[in-house]
């Protein structure tokens, strides 16, 4: 497909739902090639490749959990044995855990920190190796949150992971800038996907969030998904070691009483 991204092959890691399909639909109408990875089940995977091959893209499905050293490695060389590149990688996987701190528990901050921060942060590394190795140029995309800045009460590992993965992505733009890899996020606010099921079925709750949001909505995973592709593209060669708020206004909305 003709378009910014002709000729590149991008990674999406949670690609089969939500702001991972958006962005792996938009970088393939943009013209890249896509692996989208599924952890276990291949049905939603499969979902997001049907689309993308329906609209004339190009897309591979492989099997990779980012808490996995050894998925996050076989995930990159599949990009490359398949697709012969690994040029763009969209660290899009993650999930949340509501707990007050206080009842945090051991396993519940292994699985929000290794998801978030642990799998962005291996399978980086394994992107970064083989465009060394390639003397390549690369894009690291994160998706973070409004949470890597703002709190988020009874959420503390979910801000952990995502205010870790602020300072990581500083860090890598500059010490992978002379590799010609830039490093950046996008930090979202409330978009309507499946990880925020449990507020759009909370009617009060969800009334009650929009009322802060000065754009008086939640976002779409396709607005996402457009400005993965502008960093991801020639019109963000430029830009590294920048977090894109994405939130309708939600994270500068404070009022004087
Ligand atoms: P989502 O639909 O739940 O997407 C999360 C994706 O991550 C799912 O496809 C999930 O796969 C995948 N995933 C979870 N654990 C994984 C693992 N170990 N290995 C590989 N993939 C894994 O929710 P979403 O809203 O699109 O979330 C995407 C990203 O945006 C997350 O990092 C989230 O923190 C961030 N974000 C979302 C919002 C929002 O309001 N929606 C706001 C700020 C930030 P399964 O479905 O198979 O579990």
């Amino acid at each position: 497909m003709a378009g910014r991204l002709e000729g590149k092959v991008a990674v999406i890691t949670g690609s089969g739902s939500g702001i991972g399909q958006a962005i792996a639909e938009r970088l393939a109408q943009e013209g890249a090639d896509c692996v989208i990875d599924y952890i276990v089940e291949p049905e939603e995977a499969q979902g997001t490749v049907s689309k993308i091959t329906a609209a004339g893209g190009k897309a591979v499905m492989v099997q990779a959990d980012v808490t996995v050293m050894a998925d996050c490695t076989k995930l990159i060389e599949a990009a490359w044995s398949q697709l012969g590149s690994c040029d763009i990688l969209v660290n899009n996987a993650g999930i949340e855990k509501h707990a007050d701190f206080v009842d945090v528990t051991e396993a519940d901050y292994d699985a929000v920190m290794n998801v978030n921060l642990k799998g962005a942060f291996f399978l980086t590394q394994a992107f970064v190796r083989k465009l060394r190795d390639a003397k390549k140029p690369g894009r690291v995309i994160n998706i973070s949150s409004v949470h890597e800045d703002m709190v988020f009460p009874h959420f503390s590992t979910y801000c952990a992971s995502k205010g870790a993965m602020r300072m990581l992505m500083r860090d890598l733009a500059v010490e992978l800038g002379p590799m010609g890899i830039t490093v950046n996020n996008i930090a979202p606010g409330a978009i309507n996907t499946p990880i925020n099921k449990n507020l759009l079925a909370d009617k009060p709750k969800l009334d009650a969030l929009l009322a802060t949001i000065p754009l008086g909505r939640l976002g779409k995973p396709e607005e996402v998904a457009g400005v993965a592709a502008f960093l991801a593209s020639e019109d963000g060669a430029y830009v590294t070691g920048s977090t894109y708020f994405l939130d309708g206004g939600l994270i500068r909305n404070y009022h004087e009483q």
